[in-house]
């Protein structure tokens, strides 16, 4: 790797690993507990994950646009998916819908053993492979398709997050939820109230809890961009 790719991915300045530990503070202080996702937040170089006009922000806890009309999650909502995705021990199989930027793929490829993300528009998906590669993250497995039909072939999952929000849960994903497994999606109307839920499946029984409202990008089932 080159003196200068080296540097870019490590960040300085207003993207340095000093942005990275106030955005954990940040974290921390709104309610973020589980160390092992503060770690990997601090590990992850989000600016790696937008254009490069926006790096100065990369750092705020707030969403950003990607292009396409979509956005690169909140970090305050990325560890909030992930510690919820944790909870009850670390899943060894992941999906994740809608790869975006790639950014909440990394933070999970540096804590589970394997990932696997359906994004559906193709040009995202391109550049968040770029990214998982440059950043060393091997472990991760991309499928361009519509990810409210899952990946049938590789179910079940221990966890699945869902990053766009669809008005209801999609059979498809509790389907593929293992014995034990959980799922984290935001579940609401387009621009109405949305609320993050997590379910979990134990002893063949679906138990869903609700977790904080939030604001996603919509999941549009069937089109592929
Ligand atoms: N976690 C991502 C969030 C990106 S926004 C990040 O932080 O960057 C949500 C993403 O879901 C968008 O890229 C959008 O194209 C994708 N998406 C929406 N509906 C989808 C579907 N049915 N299948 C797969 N991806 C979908």
């Amino acid at each position: 790797m080159s003196a200068s790719l080296e540097r870019r991915l490590r960040g300085f300045g207003v993207t340095s690993p000093q942005a990275r530990e106030r955005l954990v503070v940040r974290l921390r202080e709104a309610g973020i507990r589980d160390e092992r996702v503060l770690d990997a937040m601090r590990q992850i170089p989000r600016h790696v994950f937008m254009d490069e006009a926006l790096e100065v922000r990369a750092y705020d806890d707030t969403a950003l646009p990607i292009g396409h009309g979509q956005t690169i999650s909140q970090p305050y909502i990325v560890a909030r998916m992930t510690e919820a995705l944790l909870r009850g021990g670390v899943p060894r199989k992941v999906l994740e819908i809608g790869t975006g930027s790639g950014y909440q793929t990394a933070v999970l490829a540096a804590l589970v053993p394997q990932v696997f993300s359906i994004e559906r528009i193709s040009a995202l998906q391109g550049r968040a492979r770029e990214r998982l590669r440059l950043l060393g993250l091997g472990n991760v497995r991309f499928l361009h398709g519509d990810g409210s039909k899952g990946w049938p072939s590789q179910a079940p999952f221990d966890a699945i997050v869902v990053t766009a929000a669809p008005p209801e849960l999609p059979r498809p994903l509790l389907d593929q939820l293992a014995e034990g497994g959980r799922l984290v999606a935001p579940v609401g109307p387009q621009g109405g109230m949305q609320r993050l839920m997590r379910v979990s499946r134990i002893q063949g029984e679906l138990r869903s809890e609700l977790l904080d409202p939030v604001s996603f990008v919509p999941l549009i089932s069937g089109e592929i961009e």
